[in-house]
């Protein structure tokens, strides 16, 4: 339902945090993050309100420099903790607004190879088949390309891969997503509001865009996989 995504300078989990209050005026069910840590990518979950994930990052903190955060509304699997965002999948972790059509075409797909889910979610197949596509050989990029080719529905998407300290994948199809523009860092929100304190410097993703982002560039493809030039805005917001 919210998304946000931070590569920066600073610990990103409170940031991250910071930003799901912002963003809990959406309404969601349950909340999670994910970091990236020494290369190592790993996520905290709750179910119900963001202070349970907060409970839950004072007693098993989460740092880290790059990262990723979702509260979610969910529409496939009951609020649990197992089904929460981010989902993960070998190098991949994922958050997701919106919903995957044909997530049960996919699943048998990737049920013929072996790979089983964890979650009940439409999301996690989202995260499987990146990693499928990583595992096979492909760049985090062409691995993101490829898996956004199968999608159908409406979305907004980010992905964090272990290993990678200096990247997120951004994906709009559907629901909204905000990139916003810092000065080293850089940032992802599915709305400006949820980037309010961070930057007012703001390009929105347009139909069918997809972003790559690092600590100095960010680069939008449109759904063709050309590079696309989006303005960007200034949006004051109360900061
Ligand atoms: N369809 C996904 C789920 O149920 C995402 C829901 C949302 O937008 O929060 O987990």
């Amino acid at each position: 339902c919210g998304i946000i995504g931070y590569l920066g300078n600073h610990e990103a989990s409170p940031f991250l945090v910071e930003a799901l209050k912002r963003l809990e005026y959406r309404g969601y069910d349950s909340s999670g993050i994910a970091t990236i840590n020494n290369g190592v990518l790993d996520r905290r979950r709750a179910v119900g309100k963001l202070v349970n994930l907060s409970d839950v990052l004072v007693h098993a903190p989460l740092p880290g420099k790059s990262g990723i955060g979702h509260t979610r509304w969910a529409t496939h699997g009951e609020p649990s903790e197992v089904n929460a965002h981010p989902h993960r999948a070998g190098k991949v972790a994922v958050v997701h607004n919106g919903i995957i059509e044909n997530f049960r075409e996919l699943r048998a797909e990737l049920s013929q190879k072996g790979l089983v889910p964890v979650s009940e979610t439409d999301t996690e197949t989202v995260a499987m088949l990146t990693a499928l596509h990583i595992q096979e050989g492909l760049s985090p990029v062409d691995a993101v390309r490829k898996t956004l080719d199968r999608l159908e529905g409406a979305f907004a998407l980010l992905f964090l891969f272990d290993g990678e300290e200096d990247l997120m994948i951004a994906a709009r199809k559907g629901s909204p997503l905000a990139i916003g523009h810092g000065d080293g860092e850089n940032y992802v929100g599915s709305d400006a509001l949820a980037l309010g304190p961070l930057t007012d410097k703001i390009t929105y993703l347009e139909e069918g865009d997809w972003a790559v982002v690092t600590r100095h560039s960010i680069t939008i493809f449109d759904r063709e996989g050309n590079v696309a030039n989006r303005e960007m805005r200034r949006v004051s917001l109360d900061r």
